[in-house]
């Protein structure tokens, strides 16, 4: 087995099968994921499976609406169905204070020439038929957001990647990081493998990866709750999200709702397990903002980790104490729909020195020393 290589990748989620591709879609042929499990066995593979372009802060906004441009075309391009789907995105507000927040959003957002506007509770009504718009004061409305399938777009970025050359090898887990000159040695409980340019896609556990070769990366693991319904008729197309009540949900393609929740008691912690509070909680807030839908019967709760920084933005780029050793991770929950732009960026970046789109807000020594932290805002 081949265990030298031109760069390693540590990571099989999104974020490592997407990098790889664009790596040797770049012309780096040589290249290995290593994932300890299998692919989208991380928090891709139980992600809500959204896309949005309507953020608060200009980078996550930037990112976004680079990553649904490249998603329009990712089928043809990657010869693989995603279940890609433009339904939309539709973000309530409760108050006065949201709404004053979601004008400056949309703002900053047509500035930089997105689709979207405010709308009205009728309005929001024609979109979504069964919000109980008594409960809003407004909207935001962006038709070219929508949803996608994660084990899909995972399986058709590797599956692209391995054409072009690149090795992905699971059940391969990282133990231990070294550099001597020019040289990573990447210890594995396979064996030892090398390479000169090493990427940290480990998601919510990039901090230990860091930390393998005294590199501190500030991503905390939260664990986050979803769940799915029964398949029903079509009730709507977009993803609808309320930040008041803390909550997203989307339909199917079979016709299952999905929805989840943040929940501000989570402690910092790698569980995934599932808990009763979360079905009545989630139930609660779903059935305020949705009360004829009372009725729908869950089939199937599970829990993932959003890899949280400090002001919600991801962690792109090299780190000033190990040359070559670059970080995608620290997506905040938002890692699935950042991905497509981020990997090109990745490529970029290492094989021309550039990148399209700045990433320099966005090095890992923002998150240090007493600099003030700008947050993103739009996080459930
Ligand atoms: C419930 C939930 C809902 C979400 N909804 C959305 C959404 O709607 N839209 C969206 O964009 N994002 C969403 N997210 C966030 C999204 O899932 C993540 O941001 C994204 O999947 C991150 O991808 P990744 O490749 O960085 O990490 P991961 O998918 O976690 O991949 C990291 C991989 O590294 C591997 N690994 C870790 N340590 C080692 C090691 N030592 N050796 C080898 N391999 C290792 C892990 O096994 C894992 O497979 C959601 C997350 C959750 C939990």
């Amino acid at each position: 087995m081949k265990t030298r290589f031109d760069a390693i990748i540590i990571g099989g989620g999104i974020l490592g099968v997407s990098i790889a591709y664009e790596l040797a879609k770049a012309g780096l042929k040589n290249i290995c994921v290593l994932e300890r499990h299998y692919l989208a066995s991380g928090s891709t593979g139980r992600c809500g499976g959204g896309f949005r372009q309507q953020w608060s802060t200009e980078p996550n906004t930037r990112l976004a609406m680079a990553s649904v441009k490249r998603l329009e075309g990712i089928e043809a391009e990657l010869g693989y169905q995603t279940e890609f789907f433009q339904g939309g995105y539709l973000i309530v507000a409760h108050s006065d204070e949201e709404v004053a927040q979601f004008r400056k959003n949309v703002a900053m957002q047509q500035r930089l020439g997105l689709d979207v506007k405010m709308v009205g509770p009728d309005q929001a009504r024609e979109i979504v038929p069964h919000l109980d718009v008594s409960k809003i004061k407004m909207a935001t409305w962006c038709p070219t957001d929508g949803h996608i399938s994660p084990f899909l777009l995972t399986q058709a970025y590797a599956n692209a990647a391995k054409r072009l050359g690149a090795e992905i090898h699971l059940w391969t887990t990282v133990t231990g990081l070294m550099k001597k000159s020019n040289t990573f040695f990447v210890m594995t409980d396979k064996g030892p493998y090398e390479c000169n340019l090493l990427f940290n896609c480990a998601g919510s556990f990039a901090r230990t990866i860091g930390s393998m070769i005294n590199v501190d990366i500030p991503v905390d693991p939260y664990r986050h709750e979803i769940l799915v319904t029964e398949p029903v008729e079509r009730l709507w197309n977009p993803m609808v999200i309320s930040f008041g009540i803390g909550l997203y949900t989307r339909q199917e393609k079979n016709g299952g709702v999905v929805m989840g929740m943040g929940d501000p008691n989570e402690p910092v912690g790698t569980c995934v397990g599932s808990s009763m509070h979360f079905m009545y909680e989630m139930s609660r807030r779903f059935t305020t903002l949705f009360p004829k839908l009372a009725g729908l019967r869950i089939v199937r709760q599970w829990a993932g980790l959003y890899e949280m920084t400090a002001d919600a933005q991801p962690i792109l780029g090299p780190v000033d104490e190990v040359e070559n050793f670059y970080q995608a991770s620290g997506f905040s929950g938002h890692g699935l729909m950042l991905a497509p732009a981020v990997s090109q960026l990745m490529a970029e970046q290492v094989t021309t020195g550039r990148t399209s789109i700045p990433i320099d807000d966005l090095h890992v020594r923002r998150l240090r020393g007493a600099q003030a932290v700008h947050r993103e805002k739009s996080v459930v």
